[in-house]
């Protein structure tokens, strides 16, 4: 493909903080930006960076959900057009649209986002849940809107009661997160992957009281990737492929 067919952004037309960094730390000489349509400021193209891409992916994912750019659930087309209108990512007063054969700027990123939809998880960042084994994956949710559970339980608790009554409990959780923020991994220690899981749950002669399941665990050949419903694409564990790590301590 013609390097002018190739979508191009100069740091003006970026909003985005990371985007111009992004874009001054691998700006090439003489690109056109194709927003503004024009040379001067720092621009990098996808043609010498496909990375450009990917920073454009992430942002999509931490600014929007899913539902709002996949027209399978009622959003728009593609993303693209939450780009055309006034967003965080770039700057829209700046577009201009020439008459020319060529495709308007963010036609040219349209393209290049819509090329590999379903990337392995090594291979780029995917903005699009698809499926797993013809199922459904749950809809991607921009990160930005997104808080742990345990945040979103302190709101809803907060409503009813004081919050002197939550304080302590909450010290507690804040406490079980300094030890691994102090973990200090060493450059060169191995990690190996980690599979947990039960294959069967037996229950205890318990002489008339209510069952206790024990459960069994996985072993030998059984050992293995965890179902798709427990593990889905595009997340930290693919399907089929269980990525949890465990460091053996000796
Ligand atoms: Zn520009």
């Amino acid at each position: 493909m013609e390097e002018d067919e190739r979508f191009s952004i100069c740091t003006e037309c970026a909003r985005h903080q990371e985007l111009k960094k992004y874009i001054a730390t691998n700006s090439t000489p003489d690109c056109r930006c194709a927003l503004f349509l024009q040379t001067g400021y720092p621009c990098c193209s996808s043609a010498h960076t496909p990375n450009l891409e990917n920073v454009f992916k992430g942002l999509i994912r931490i600014y929007y959900n899913e539902m709002d750019y996949n027209h399978h659930w009622g959003g728009h087309s593609s993303p693209i057009a939450l780009l055309a209108v006034e967003n965080e990512i770039i700057n829209v007063s700046r577009i201009i649209s020439e008459p020319t054969d060529r495709e308007p700027g963010l036609e040219l990123l349209d393209h290049e986002l819509s090329g590999m939809p379903y990337p392995d998880v090594d291979k780029g960042i995917g903005i699009y849940a698809g499926h797993t084994d013809g199922q459904q994956n749950m809809l991607l949710r921009a990160i930005k809107d997104w808080d742990a559970w345990s945040l979103i339980d302190l709101k809803r608790n907060l409503q009813k009661a004081n919050a002197h009554e939550l304080e302590a409990s909450f010290k507690d959780k804040l406490a079980g997160l300094i030890g691994p923020c102090k973990a200090v991994i060493l450059n060169g220690t191995s990690f190996f992957r980690a599979r947990i899981g039960f294959d069967r749950i037996e229950q205890e002669d318990t002489w008339g009281e209510d069952p206790t399941p024990r459960y069994v665990p996985f072993s030998d050949s059984d050992l293995g990737a965890p179902p798709p419903t427990d593990s889905l694409c595009r997340k930290a564990e693919p399907a089929g492929r269980f990525l949890s790590l465990c460091r053996i301590v000796s």
